[in-house]
């Protein structure tokens, strides 16, 4: 199925991408595409493939090795999503798990990180969420209506949340509320106030497992807190950049996936005596979006690079996001040409990528920061 991709040269990153693939490849062929097709029919939680990577230790991809984590960092992460994605799976909540947990690595307490991040790393404890988003704030984190107040040692918390991943399948969960001096995180172990929590699932295009959250003057002690009062938008920022390179690389394994098989299917199907693929009508558009996925791809090991370098990878970090899902798009939307009708079947998993593809194409804000930081363009 990936024999076309032996013709694209070798870049320096496909040793260490070659190794996770090795890793990776026996569990990747148990849970294949009619795996995904099933969940995604089912609206369920992927548990057995999840617990399947955590087992491999993945989920400690982010977390030091004093806390039971690999540290490997965010090129094994962004091969590791990649791959789940080219493979016709949704890394969504692989990516959750070892990304999340980040925060907490950052701008945890030591009592915190004890207590939590080696269940992080084996799996046995689910850090799934952030929740952030409001009902009537939106995109802008930084006008929040939940809130955050002091009483005596205790915080006593009023939120409402919506569009929320996983809520329901997560132990821990960071929220965004206001106190009086500013944004400020609090960490949740859903086990102990899970209770005070309440739940109701949105139903989406695509199976996210999204949530709206309500919670009613929920009493937590300050030990929960991550990070200072009044920086908890600056701390979670500070994951935005890796989080953006892992749904760039989510995207270009979504992209990759159907390449795969549209270049199958055009190399295969026949119609009017001759194999569709000598088509230019099928030719132009794979050739289009193959190229902006390489394109995607080398800049991705660029946004990686700078931040080894240590140096900022805030507008690279955008700009890949933006290309890889809107190459990922363009994919799609080729691959509908290829399949034609047959592409909406979910037995050729082209619909149910095209579905996964819509939750990356909200970018607006993103150029609205590569405005700012690369082009120095005003803003408001
Ligand atoms: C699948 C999925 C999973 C999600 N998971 C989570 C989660 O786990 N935790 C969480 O906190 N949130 C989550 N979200 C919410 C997501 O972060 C929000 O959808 C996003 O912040 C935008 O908020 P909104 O949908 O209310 O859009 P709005 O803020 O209402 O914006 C509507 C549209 O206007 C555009 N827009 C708004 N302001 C501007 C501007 N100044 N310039 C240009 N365009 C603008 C937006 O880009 C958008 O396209 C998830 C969303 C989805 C779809």
């Amino acid at each position: 199925m990936q024999s076309w991709g032996s013709m694209v040269p070798k870049r320096p990153l496909d040793s260490a991408a070659d190794e996770v693939r090795a890793a990776l490849g026996p569990a990747l062929q148990r849970f294949g595409p009619d795996y995904w097709r099933e969940q995604d029919a089912a609206k369920t939680f992927p548990t057995e493939f999840f617990d399947t990577i955590g087992q491999a230790g993945y989920f400690g991809t982010f977390i030091p090795e004093a806390y039971g984590g690999l540290d490997a960092g965010a090129r094994v992460a962004a091969v590791l999503v990649e791959e789940i994605n080219r493979a016709g799976g949704d890394a969504a909540s692989v990516n959750a798990q070892m990304a999340i947990c980040r925060t907490l690595v950052l701008h945890g307490t030591e009592e915190q990180k004890k207590q939590y991040l080696p269940g992080v790393a084996s799996g046995d404890i689910r850090f799934l969420t952030v929740a952030a988003t409001e009902p009537d704030s939106g995109a802008n984190m930084a006008e929040l209506a939940s809130t955050a107040r002091r009483d005596g040692d205790d915080w006593v918390i009023n939120a409402s949340k919506v569009l929320i991943s996983f809520a329901e399948h997560t132990r821990l969960m960071i929220l965004l509320a206001r106190a009086d001096e500013g944004t400020t995180l609090f960490l949740l172990d859903l086990d102990q106030v899970g209770g005070q929590v309440e739940m109701h699932p949105i139903d989406l295009v695509a199976h996210r497992m999204t949530s709206s959250l309500f919670i009613d003057d929920l009493r937590v002690p300050d030990s929960t807190r991550i990070g200072p009062v009044g920086e908890g938008l600056a701390c979670l920022m500070k994951g935005f950049v890796i989080r953006r390179v892992l749904a760039a690389s989510e995207a270009i394994g979504n992209a990759r996936f159907l390449l795969d098989r549209s270049i199958e299917y055009a190399k295969t199907r026949k119609t009017f005596d001759q194999l569709i693929g000598v088509n230019q009508g099928i030719q132009y558009p794979l050739v289009q979006a193959y190229s902006k996925v390489e394109a995607a791809d080398l800049m991705r090991w660029d946004v990686l690079d700078i931040v080894d370098r240590g140096e900022d990878g805030v507008p690279r970090s955008a700009m890949v996001k933006v290309l890889a899902s809107e190459a990922a798009w363009e994919t799609s939307r080729a691959a509908l040409t290829t399949f034609g009708g047959w592409g909406l079947a979910s037995e050729y998993h082209v619909e149910r990528k095209l579905r996964e593809g819509t939750v990356y194409v909200f970018n607006n804000l993103l150029m609205n920061l590569i405005a700012d930081r690369a082009l120095g363009l005003p803003k408001k």
